[in-house]
This record gives structure tokens, sequence and C-alpha cells, in this order.
């Protein structure tokens, strides 16, 4: 027996779950508002969580013109369908199905984020995750990759998608030590229990997208059906087991910050006088 034998592992328990909220941002994009409404205003580090998803141009064709971001990170995680980026650094792509744009807002940048197709679907999501007080005023970054860049891990009626974090020795590419990302796109058979650790004191939820699973140990397993997401309470190990032909889900988790949030739309600070400082350096085209 190793001594890791000797440590249980304490599965985490669905602690809330909550709806999305259809919403609309940009120019007048269709979404679902999972995290950041009322009901769940954050989970630290979390400051947003929306999941777009439609087969009709008319619900994502005005795209999101530009707009700032401060003092923290959008993390848009495609699916289905092309959107192109590109920012006032001179920075500019396309994000095609499968990919991930992890971008570090920091300091400033100003963007926008269109749609490169007019018809067909468009799927996906886009997290917010906040930035310690020492990193918010950092310069802006990208990680970027194509859905091939993504390591994928298969067991037996199990197909995970590593964006963040590790599994089976496989890890993700995407890295940012203030708040030590998971990032997981799980697909999952009718039956299949699957368990993935997740390190104790980390904020952690699951969404579910497709299909349908119970999450937690299997007496008192809460069941999360399509376009629900579970809240998951403190442990170190995430249990979910199959209750659909066919599951997908994201299980996302980071460390909290602790940090008072001081927030205004694009703009997410410590305190009042740097988001009137954010919203000053804007104006004056400092970003
Ligand atoms: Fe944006």
């Amino acid at each position: 027996m190793n001594s890791e034998t000797l440590v249980a592992s304490l599965p985490r328990a669905v602690i809330s779950t909550l709806r999305g909220q259809p919403a609309s941002d940009g120019a007048g994009v269709k979404l679902t508002r999972v995290i950041g409404q009322p009901r769940l205003p954050d989970l630290d580090p979390f400051l947003l969580l929306d999941e777009f998803g439609t087969d009709k141009p008319e619900d994502y064709i005005a795209g999101f013109p530009e707009h700032p971001h401060r003092g923290f990170e959008t993390v848009t995680y495609m699916l289905d369908g092309r959107m192109r980026h590109k920012d006032n650094h001179g920075h500019e792509g396309v994000l095609e199905p499968g990919a991930v744009q992890w971008m570090t807002a920091g300091r400033g940048i100003v963007h926008s984020e269109m749609p490169e197709q007019s018809e067909g679907r468009m799927r996906g999501f886009q997290l917010w995750m906040n930035l310690p007080a020492r990193d918010k005023m950092t310069s802006p970054n990208y990680q970027e990759f194509g859905g091939e860049k993504l390591p994928v891990v298969e067991r037996t009626g199990v197909n995970v998608k590593v964006i963040a974090g590790s599994l089976d020795g496989a890890t993700g590419p995407v890295k940012q030590p203030a708040t030590d990302p998971i990032y997981m796109d799980i697909r999952l058979d009718a039956g299949v229990d699957f368990a993935l650790p997740v390190p104790a004191g980390h904020s952690a939820f699951v969404y579910v997208y497709e299909g349908g699973l119970s999450v937690g140990e299997s007496r008192d397993a809460a069941t999360i059906s399509a376009q629900e997401l579970a809240v998951l309470g403190d442990g170190t190990e995430v249990r979910l087991s199959g209750r659909a032909p066919r599951t997908r889900a994201i299980l996302v988790a980071g460390r909290p910050l602790r940090e008072p949030v001081a927030r205004y739309g694009p703009f997410v600070m410590n305190t009042r006088e740097e988001l009137h400082q954010a919203f000053a350096d804007y104006q004056a085209g400092k970003f």
C-alpha cells in the first residue's frame, strides 16, 4: 500500500443547482446566462458563464462589436461555428469549432467578437475568471489553442477534452497560476461512472449541456439535466454518472481569490476607485 491509498478521497456533493436565464448581450446576441445572474452573481473566482447555442443566424449575427475589458480573463470555448476576434493591440484571428481562447485582459484591451459565418449553428461558452489584485493590471495576453491541441482522455464510455488541469497524465495547455483552473469537456454514456480529482478548496461547478448525469456519492447523488448548473461543495474528487444515452458537460474549477470585487460591465476591479480609473483610462484611450 502506498501513501496515496491511505488518503481517502472525499467526493464533492451538489450544494445547489440552477438553470440559466435567457439574456441578450453585445449588439443583440441571444444567450443563456448561468453565472452572473441574480441567483448566482458569481462563484469566486468565476464571474460569469454564458452558454450560446442556436441554429438561427438572427440570434448571433449582430455579434459583439468593439468593447473593453479590464481586470480579469475571458475564456471562449467554441463547440460549433466560427468567431472572429480582433483587438486594439493588433491581435486578430478566427476561433474554429473546438478551439479555446483564454484571454487575459489585464490592464485593458478593446476588442470585437463577431461571427465568421452568416448561417449554420453557433454554439459554445464564455466564462469570465477573475484575476487577483496583483495581476489585474498585467499586460494583456492570449492563450489560444485549436481543438487538435487539446488532449483527449478516453475511458470506456467516457471522453474528456482537457482544456486546463490534468487527468490520467494528460495536461491541458492553458496555464494560470493565480487561480490554478481546471476546465474539462466531458462526454459520458448512460450508466457509466467517472471520477476525477479536483483539489480541495477549489470552487467547482458542472454544467450539463446535453443529456443528464448525477453528481456525488451514489447514495445521495443529485441528478442534473441539460442546461442546469450544479455548484459543488468542497472535496477532493468529483464523481459523475451518465443518466442519458449521450451526455455532455463541462466541469470547471478554480482557486477562489477571496478578494473584494468591484465590477461594472466589462471592468472587474477590487475597489470603486479602481473602477472609476478604468472608465477614465478607457475614455482617454489608454487601453
Ligand atoms: Fe469581450
